[in-house]
């Protein structure tokens, strides 16, 4: 856990409200209202224009209003809600009590919850607030300690936040801003019952976000029990995959998924792969196979320390390896950009697994390949994919080494036939790896909301048209 001093400044850096620009025109940040410490920071990090649901979610958020996003993560939704939130705690700001968290963020992992810390991190710099994050597979001292210096902002998963609830570390009593990130997962993942624990126990009087990247039924009656005439901002509908990434797909028999892998994996245009196996086992086998191979790889999935899956993810990060392979659970928060392609070795049996799995390529408007290994026994979940997504994934054809399990044509695969052994090179298409071409324009966006207005009738929703002179510590 880390806890965060962020720097403080004099006087006010908050604008007035109010000169937003319209909602159709593409915005800067600066048309955001946030405050200059703020805008400073974005600068510093290179970002100069706000993704779709950042430029649709600030400035409501900005009002007060709760807000509705089905996003999937890289559509840059964390600094859609950090940005804010920082804002809203230090106009507003008070002295955090021991405790007493003014804003709490709950996420489903680990490192999702380091890395919207960071996050908070970085964008809050020049603020003086400060943030912490708890998560459970470490010690918890330091986290009750941090706790006890008082804290604007806690990050945290719910099995140890309820833990620490449940030995008096904290109290719910001065939230004024709660977001439940990742709903969906947190559903995937049997949280909901700890998720609905702790929202029970936050002051009713709150402004609330929730985040989703899909909206099965249980979240949707969750968003309605926890939400007041939300803003419902939506990316990247559920249905449709992000169009930057070139999606592929190759047949082959199971047991040659290994060589198939391996063989790809000889393009070095591939720089940075993250390999999806559906068991913590065959990730531990295929990074075992790839290493003594001479490919540079290591698995993260659940099994493994929370060190191991740091030192991992570091490693990854810094381009030491080249393949990461993981479970959907342990990869729902790996944020690294680059990603130059997405694997799945197996087939997700959730078709919108597929989409959240692609998804960490192509991050922030970059383009990715996905390349996906279908075995005859996969073909249900292909066409559920197929279904989902609206669109067919394209064939690719890979020869094997040693004329021996081959990747299957998709007439073959769906005879159950080995595959063809003459076919040599790459049929056309999308080959492999290379296929860097946008398959459509930019992501799309829409937005609806609920009688906006800024009537919501909550307390704190008080800040439209206040000037640069918000009480300041
Ligand atoms: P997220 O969807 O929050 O996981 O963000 C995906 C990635 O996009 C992260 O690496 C962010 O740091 C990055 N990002 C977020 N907002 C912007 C922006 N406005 N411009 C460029 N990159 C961004």
């Amino acid at each position: 856990m880390r806890l965060i001093h962020l720097n403080s400044q004099g006087a006010s850096s908050h604008p007035p409200r109010g000169n937003r620009a319209a909602p159709s025109e593409t915005p800067a940040f600066a048309d955001l209202d946030l405050c200059t410490d703020l805008l400073d920071a974005l600068r510093d990090k290179g970002y100069t224009t706000p993704t779709p649901i950042q430029a649709q979610a600030i400035p409501h958020l900005l009002e007060g209003r709760d807000l509705l996003g089905i996003a999937q993560t890289g559509t840059g939704k964390t600094a859609a809600f950090a940005l804010p939130m920082l804002d809203l705690l230090d106009e507003h700001y008070k002295r955090p009590r021991a405790g007493r968290p003014r804003a709490l963020v709950l996420t489903p992992t680990r490192e999702l919850a380091s890395q919207i810390n960071d996050n908070f991190q970085g964008y809050g710099k020049h603020l003086n607030l400060r943030s912490t994050v708890m998560f459970g597979g470490v010690g918890q001292n330091p986290q009750v300690r941090a706790l006890k210096q008082g804290v604007d902002i806690l990050v945290a998963t719910p099995g140890r936040l309820l833990d620490l609830v449940g030995q008096g570390h904290v109290n719910f009593d001065d939230v004024e801003i709660f977001v439940l990130d990742e709903a969906d997962r947190m559903l995937d993942m049997g949280f909901l019952r700890d998720v609905r624990r702790i929202i029970g126990g936050l002051p009713r009087r709150r402004q609330s976000l929730l985040f989703s990247a899909t909206m099965p039924k249980d979240i949707a009656t969750l968003a309605r029990s926890i939400l007041h005439d939300p803003m419902r901002v939506e990316v990247t509908p559920q249905s449709t995959t992000v169009e930057l990434i070139k999606q592929h797909i190759c047949f082959v028999a199971k047991q040659d998924k290994s060589r198939l892998l391996k063989e790809i994996l000889k393009d070095e245009s591939i720089k940075r792969a993250l390999v999806f196996s559906r068991t913590k086992h065959g990730a531990n086998r295929i990074a075992g196979v790839l290493e003594s191979h001479g490919v540079s790889a290591a698995p993260i999935h659940g099994n493994k320390s929370q060190g191991a899956r740091e030192r991992a993810l570091a490693s990854f990060r810094a381009g030491e390896i080249r393949v990461l392979v993981a479970t959907d659970i342990a990869a729902r928060g790996i944020d690294v950009r680059d990603i130059t392609h997405v694997f799945n070795f197996d087939l997700p049996n959730e078709p919108e697994s597929y989409v959240h799995r692609i998804g960490r390529t192509a991050r922030a408007g970059r383009e990715g390949v996905a390349i996906s290994f279908c075995d005859p026994s996969e073909r249900g979940e292909l066409k559920d994919i197929e279904r989902l997504t609206g669109q067919a994934l394209e064939p690719m054809t890979v020869t094997l080494p040693e004329g021996r399990g081959e990747s299957m044509e998709r007439s073959g695969a769906r005879q159950g036939g080995r595959g063809r052994s003459g076919g040599r090179g790459r049929s056309g298409g999308g080959g492999r790896s290379g296929g860097n071409a946008r398959s459509g324009g930019a992501r799309g966006s829409s937005s609806s909301g609920g009688g906006r207005s800024g009537s919501q009738g909550r307390s704190r929703n008080r800040r439209r048209g206040t000037s640069t002179s918000a009480p300041r510590r």
